[in-house]
């Protein structure tokens, strides 16, 4: 059955950044804003990481979609499938023709698990994981929690991905558990990055050397796992800067896969032609598109070089809110959005480093008084309870 709906702001993707924008343009008074999202469960996936290195219950990152959706807000309960930026409107899987006054796109990224031959198949095989995915990450804990000796494999895809910390944090909570347990002399650990160094800002790849070598980590750097092979338990590791590859084995295995923008989302008229993830092409500032003026993207999904996080998007929203109301009254846009993004990198099972940067690269620590380029104590709390906390009740409602 095909229908007709209209909204003045209609938002596709109820996650993290769709969720937060329109409680935040609900708050600001707009009434008339549609959500177009499919799915009933809402996942709060940084804590992905915690689960997998057995710190938190899967449970803790999921609530029903219902009860994060902003009171006032219309929720389409469908999945977006096409963009006519020409005609304003969003044709829905089930046939439905939203039709917009001013669009936010936000359907997060896409999960390219066949990218990489071998690796989607592995997810099935014994020894292999992913945080990843929410099914997945008590499979990794399970793997951690059991090994005792032999070769662990945690990888990270080149391209930007969700959460770039995320495939070395594994890496630290596995390490740390087999150091208490005693078994960590036993087990060769090997983190393969695509990157040169360990992380973008040099005062947290120092110190993130220093918490590898405190490890024993094996890092291969310019790298990737380029085949998996579940049958025989090896990977196929390719050095990009050496141009030379080399078959290792694993007991222990830990993929994540390369991302992009939604296939549908590359093959629409909103696509960056020039950029091979076909993200949606935005203003890196204002978060507006460069070619439709009445479309705005933030989250996973948008073209702005940031890193891919909730951090960022929390920084993001406000602009795209003010931006849009600006918009929404012809006058010129307000707000500019500097890059700024954060990961809390968990380099033990009771330390975390926050790492705080924006476009320029050079940090950007915003907790006043304590030093946050070194690991600390206190900061893991903050990962464990405060983030989560404040993801639930202060992001999702459009406060923070
Ligand atoms: C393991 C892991 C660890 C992470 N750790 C951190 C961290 O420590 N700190 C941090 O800041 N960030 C972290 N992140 C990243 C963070 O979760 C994402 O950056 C954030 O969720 C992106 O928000 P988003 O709204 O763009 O996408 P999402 O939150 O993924 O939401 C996208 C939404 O769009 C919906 N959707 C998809 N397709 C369609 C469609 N066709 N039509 C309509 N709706 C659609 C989906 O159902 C979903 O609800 C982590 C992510 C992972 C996976």
């Amino acid at each position: 059955m095909t229908s007709t709906i209209s909204h003045q702001v209609a938002v596709i993707g109820g996650g993290n950044a769709g969720v937060s924008l329109a409680a935040r343009l609900r708050r600001a008074g707009l009434t008339d804003i549609g959500i177009i999202e499919p799915a009933d469960t809402h996942y709060y996936q940084p804590l992905w990481t915690l689960v997998g290195g057995g710190c938190a219950p899967a449970a803790e990152s999921e609530r029903t979609e219902a009860s994060v959706m902003p009171q006032g807000v219309g929720w389409i309960k469908d999945r977006a499938e096409q963009i006519d930026p020409d005609a304003q409107t969003v044709s829905t899987a089930s046939g439905t023709t939203v039709h917009y006054d001013h669009l936010v796109v936000c359907p997060g990224i896409q999960l390219d698990w066949t990218a990489i031959p071998g690796m989607a198949e592995s997810l099935d095989s014994p020894s292999v994981s992913s945080n990843y995915r929410y099914d997945l990450a008590p499979k990794t804990w399970e793997l951690i929690k059991k090994m005792r000796s032999g070769t662990a494999i945690f990888t990270m895809p080149a391209g930007p991905i969700k959460c770039a910390g995320a495939p070395q944090k594994i890496a630290y909570l596995a390490a740390d558990y087999w150091r208490q347990q005693g078994v960590l002399d036993a087990i060769r650990v090997i983190l393969v990055l695509p990157t040169p160094g360990m992380f973008g800002v040099k005062v947290f790849a120092d110190e993130l050397e220093r918490v590898v070598a405190h490890y024993g980590i094996e890092v291969h750097k310019n790298s990737e796992v380029t085949t998996v092979n579940p049958d025989t338990r090896t990977v196929t590791i390719t050095d990009n800067a050496a141009d030379t590859t080399q078959e290792v084995g694993y007991d222990l295995l830990h993929v994540v896969p390369r991302q992009s923008a939604p296939d549908w989302i590359k093959a629409s008229p909103l696509a960056d032609p020039d950029n091979p993830g076909g993200y949606v092409q935005i203003d890196k500032n204002t978060m507006r598109h460069t070619r439709f003026d009445n479309v705005f993207a933030l989250g996973d999904a948008g073209s702005s070089p940031n890193s891919k996080t909730g951090a960022a998007i929390r920084k993001q929203a406000p602009v795209v809110a003010a931006n849009l109301q600006a918009s929404l009254a012809g006058k010129p846009l307000p707000a500019s959005y500097g890059g700024y993004a954060s990961c809390p990198l968990t380099t033990a099972r009771n330390k975390m480093l926050l790492a705080e940067f924006d476009y320029t690269m050079q940090p950007a620590p915003s907790i006043p008084l304590i030093d946050t380029t070194h690991e600390r104590r206190d900061m893991w709390y903050l990962k464990r309870r405060g983030l989560p906390f404040m993801y639930w009740n202060l992001i999702l409602t459009g406060r923070a």
